[in-house]
Order: structure tokens, then sequence, then C-alpha cells
């Protein structure tokens, strides 16, 4: 089990493993439906380990980044947007509005998206 913060709500989520939650998981990686979506489909993804945000991952973060984009886009193909279109999107930051500080990756798709804001 990486490490694990008491007070973050993904590593709760984690943690606590519900069976049927997740829509899919390794052993790096969760992915679940986000609780707010913004799309028909909104799927957050992310590591097993915590890490604040983009902003902080360490030198070799390009492997798990990959992951997530690589998950996201296997989920994407399983739910049939692959070809038809979706948004990847990392929040990092007070001005990106970035509220849960577990890094993560947002796949947005299943409709037409309005444009980025
Ligand atoms: P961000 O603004 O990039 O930090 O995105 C955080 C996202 O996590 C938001 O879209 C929230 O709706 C979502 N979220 C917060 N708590 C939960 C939760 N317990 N389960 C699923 N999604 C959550
Ligand atoms: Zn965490």
């Amino acid at each position: 089990m990486p490490e694990y913060v008491v007070d973050c709500a993904f590593c709760r989520i984690i943690k606590e493993f519900e069976p049927g939650r997740f829509r899919y998981q390794d052993e790096d990686v969760v992915a679940f439906d986000d609780i707010n979506p913004k799309a028909r489909i909104h799927i957050l993804i992310v590591p097993k380990e915590h890490v604040h945000s983009v902003a902080d991952l360490p030198e070799n973060g390009g492997e798990i980044a990959g992951k997530l984009i690589m998950a996201a886009k296997n989920l994407a193909d399983e739910l049939n947007i692959g070809r038809s279109g979706f948004r990847l999107v990392f929040n990092s930051g007070k001005d990106s509005g970035a509220e849960v500080d577990h890094i993560h990756l947002h796949l947005l798709g299943g409709e037409k998206l309005g444009p980025m804001g």
C-alpha cells in the first residue's frame, strides 16, 4: 500500500475500496466516477500513491503521468468515445480551481463538450 494521507479524500477512497466503485484499477492506478459530473462521462483517474499535483511531480513523474494517460485512453476506448472525442484535464494549484490535493486526471466525454474556460 503506497503512502496514505489521512485527511485526503482520494487516499480514503483508494484505501476503503468499495466493490463496484472503480471503473478501472491496477497496481498503480484507480479510476472512478466524479461525484459531480461535468459531462455525461466524467471519470477521475488517480494514482494510488499520494502526489499533491502536477506541480509536485518528482523528476521521474512522467512514468505515473503516462500511466494515468494510458488508463484514460483505454477507458475511452472501452466506453466507445475513443474516436468520437474526449478531453483530459489536470488542474494544478489555486488558479486552476483545483479542489482535491491528490493528483488526478479528468476524463470528460460522451457528448459535445463546450469550450475550455
Ligand atoms: P479538481 O478541481 O481538479 O481538484 O477536481 C476535483 C474533482 O473531484 C471534482 O470534479 C469533484 O467533483 C470530484 N470529487 C470530490 N470529491 C469526490 C468524491 N468523494 N468522489 C468522487 N469525486 C469527487
Ligand atoms: Zn491522497
